[in-house]
């Protein structure tokens, strides 16, 4: 039995891990839950699994969800603030931790659950695009596996048996792209779309932030960060296409010519099975850990139905975040983490409409020319830069000189 810490619970994420664990009840056993506020999302959870740890950044959300349950399930603690989602990743009895929160809030307990030697599913990208190699070597030296959970590097994982990209086997990555929900809009109206135009996936259903990256392709952006990251191949190496129907997630071509493809349903249960499948079997020192494989009741992909794959280039024009991206990962990480952190707050003021969508490139690109790009040496720097960057970004919006 594998013990399992879920952050994230709330979130897009959250559900699609449950759905997997509830399915494999027999081999995983979900022992925390974390979220930022929403404690009313935990209620079915706690039901279900009885968490021995159930913590909640938000001190008011926490203390509702005790009043909730204290009678009914004596058992289960409820803790607050982020030491309580960090001691959630690194609970003795969690050999496996989800990391699903969002955006860099997500940086601390996946650090812990790195520091504490677990296997980290790792659906939160922007820890490692703002923390970079750091996170990685760390994880070595504390003998936690790191198994990619988006969808795109698990399928690179998957492709390539694993995390060994090396030059003298692997030629190029290349990553898929849906292309959002403006694939096709007239590029003179991209000042009038609304956040929940830009929250209108064609083929994801996913949280706010994330949804508004893929609109832009900011989101393939940190991915292809991510992916020289975590295959450890530069940036000319990892190629992005575009593929509307998100059934190929990524292609590895190898040094001999031969590409292999993943093809699967756009749906999040499949990379995060194949993950918990190798944790487990890495975990349990399985000879052949990349044949593990974990059944699930997904509906099925139809190519018959589908009919043609259909893929092009991506337009620089209609998508000018992923060129930001490529050049900030050639910069370094100093810019990568400006990137991020720039981005999270250009999107969080268009969701509020506080800007208009064409101006969180402008806010981003701004932030990079005038952030400090030298790369960040340890994870108190990588805080402390983080927070320059956001001043920044937010001091650009407030000028309203972003047009
Ligand atoms: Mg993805």
């Amino acid at each position: 039995m594998h013990g399992v810490a879920l952050l994230g619970a709330s979130g897009s994420i959250g559900a699609s891990t449950v759905a997997v664990l509830r399915a494999h009840r027999d081999r995983f056993r979900l022992h925390a839950v974390a979220a930022r506020a929403n404690w009313q999302a935990l209620l079915p959870l706690i039901a279900e699994f009885e968490p021995e740890l159930c913590a909640l950044a938000d001190p008011s959300a926490a203390a509702a969800l005790r009043d909730a349950i204290t009678t009914r399930y004596p058992r289960v603690r409820v803790e607050a603030g982020e030491a309580a989602v960090n001691a959630a990743a690194t609970l003795a009895a969690v050999d496996v931790v989800v990391a699903g929160i969002s955006g860099f809030a997500g940086l601390p307990s996946t650090w812990a659950a790195v520091d504490a030697g677990k296997s980290v599913l790792l659906a939160n990208k922007e820890a490692l695009v703002a923390s970079g190699t750091m996170l990685l070597e760390r994880a070595r030296a504390r003998g936690a596996h790191v198994l990619p959970v988006d969808s795109e590097h698990n399928a690179v994982y998957q492709c390539a048996s694993g995390l060994l990209c090396a030059p003298e086997r692997v030629r190029a990555i290349t990553l898929t792209a849906s292309g959002g929900p403006f694939r096709s809009r007239d590029l003179s109206t991209f000042a009038a779309i609304t956040p929940d135009e830009a929250c209108r996936h064609p083929t994801w259903s996913m949280g706010r932030k994330i949804s508004v990256d893929s609109a832009t392709l900011m989101n393939k952006g940190l991915e292809v960060i991510e992916a020289s990251l975590l295959f450890a191949r530069p940036a000319e190496d990892i190629a992005v296409l575009i593929h509307p129907s998100s059934t190929v997630h990524a292609l590895v071509e190898f040094v001999d010519g031969s590409i292999l493809a993943h093809l699967g349903p756009a749906d999040m249960q499949v990379p995060i099975a194949h993950a918990f499948a190798q944790a487990a079997a890495l975990r349990d020192g399985s000879p052949q850990p990349e044949l593990a494989r974990l059944a699930l009741a997904v509906p099925r992909l139809s190519l018959a139905r589908l009919g043609v794959l259909e893929f092009s280039a991506v337009d620089a024009a209609r998508y000018p975040a992923l060129g930001l991206a490529y050049a900030a990962l050639r910069q370094g990480q100093g810019a990568c983490l400006a990137l991020n952190a720039a981005n999270e707050v250009a999107v969080a003021a268009f969701l509020d409409g506080r800007c208009r969508y064409t101006d969180i490139v402008p806010v981003v690109a701004d932030a990079l020319e005038r952030a400090e790009l030298a790369a960040p040496t340890s994870v108190d720097e990588v805080f402390a830069r983080d927070r320059a960057v956001r001043a920044l970004a937010a001091e650009r919006l407030a000028v309203r000189q972003v047009h």
